[in-house]
């Protein structure tokens, strides 16, 4: 049997947008009351994310006060949908992870496999997902093309949390991968990850290495999740025919855009968001359970930078806004 629910739980509270010092530990939280097809879900390990600083900042509107969080694995104790029942292991994408207690959407949630942690889940699961969906649904890179047939590809951030998976899964389908990354240290984790050339950015003329390394071709494929730093530099170094796929503002964000920009080289310009990619329960577990499995087959790695408390989370936020980090910041509840 199962502790009963309580009342009050401790977690995250945002009472107004701005710097790390905004992120309140409270401990008389309500607990919320799941409504219809939601799951009542204890936290054990909380993903942090480099959406949750837009929230804080109020880059991105939520309505607030707001506990902020957008995904996190731990175990069921409360569900009304006949998909779940307590006691069972979840992962799940979806708002106010930064608590003990999350009510969430039952179409949100997916049932971990033996195998995978809640530990492994809450590391994996939104910036997976986000380079699994790019890859093959914004990028339409299709697995297995054999090694360094594929086409030549960069990835900006290389040794982030969204940036290392982005790295294993296009070598893992068989693209020529450039990796940009801000120190020497950054670029060996980008390099250990599968991109075949690294270029560092804070200390490299990144435009002239892609021309060299690609022969003068360009890059086919760019993911910059970098945003306003970068963006200009894309347009000079993406191929004719190149699709520019811009998915964050780690830099601040990128335009606007004048269109005509897009025409000397006929580029495609995407801005895609991985939640738009997993809407229905066939995308949404069809890429999970795909991504669990290229886990358990050691395709894909996961590297955990810290583990903070849940109440440290002022810290894990400047570490990533400070580009401290590499791979994944995890939170423990
Ligand atoms: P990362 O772990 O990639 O951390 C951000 C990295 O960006 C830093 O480590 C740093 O790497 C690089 N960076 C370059 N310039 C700056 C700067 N001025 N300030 C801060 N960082 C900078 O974070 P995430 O993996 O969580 O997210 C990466 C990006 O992907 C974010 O923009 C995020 O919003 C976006 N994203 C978008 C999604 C979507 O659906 N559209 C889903 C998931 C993530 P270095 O020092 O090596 O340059």
């Amino acid at each position: 049997t199962m502790a009963p629910i309580p009342k009050n739980m401790s977690g995250i509270l945002i009472e107004e947008n701005g710097g790390v010092d905004v992120l309140k530990w409270k401990t008389d939280l309500p607990v919320p009351q799941p409504q219809d097809g939601e799951i009542l879900v204890r936290n054990e390990f909380v993903g942090v994310n480099y959406i949750d600083t837009y929230f804080r900042t109020g880059l991105y509107k939520a309505p607030l006060p707001l506990v902020t969080g957008k995904e996190a694995a731990g175990v069921v104790v409360a569900s009304s949908s006949p998909a779940f029942k307590e006691g069972d292991r979840v992962g799940y994408v979806a708002d106010h992870a930064y608590a003990e207690l999350t009510a969430v959407p039952a179409t949100k949630a997916i049932k971990l496999p033996d195998g995978i942690s809640t530990e492994t889940a809450a590391s994996a699961l939104l910036q997976g997902l986000t380079a699994l969906t790019f890859v093959r649904e914004a990028a339409g890179i299709k697995q297995a093309l054999g090694v360094s047939e594929g086409p030549w590809t960069l990835v900006h951030a290389a040794a982030g949390g969204t940036g290392s998976l982005l790295v294993q899964i296009l070598s893992v389908f068989g693209a020529k991968v450039i990796g940009t990354a801000g120190s020497p240290e950054k670029c060996e984790i980008a390099r250990k990850n599968g991109a075949q050339w690294t270029i560092d950015n804070r200390k490299e003329d990144v435009a002239a290495r892609v021309k060299e390394i690609t022969s003068g071709h360009g890059v086919d494929v760019i993911f910059d999740g970098v945003g306003k730093a970068t963006f200009d530099l894309d347009l000079e170094i993406i191929a004719r025919k190149g699709t520019l796929i811009v998915f964050g503002n780690a830099s601040g964000p990128a335009g606007p855009v004048d269109l005509f920009q897009l025409a000397a080289k006929n580029i495609k310009l995407m801005r895609p968001v991985v939640f738009n990619y997993t809407v229905t329960p066939e995308e949404w577990e069809g890429f999970s359970n795909e991504l669990f499995d290229l886990i358990k087959t050691g395709k894909l790695k996961l590297g955990i930078h810290n583990t903070y408390a849940l109440k440290d989370v002022a810290q894990a936020h400047s570490d990533l806004e400070g580009r401290k980090s590499t791979g994944k910041l995890l939170l423990k509840v």
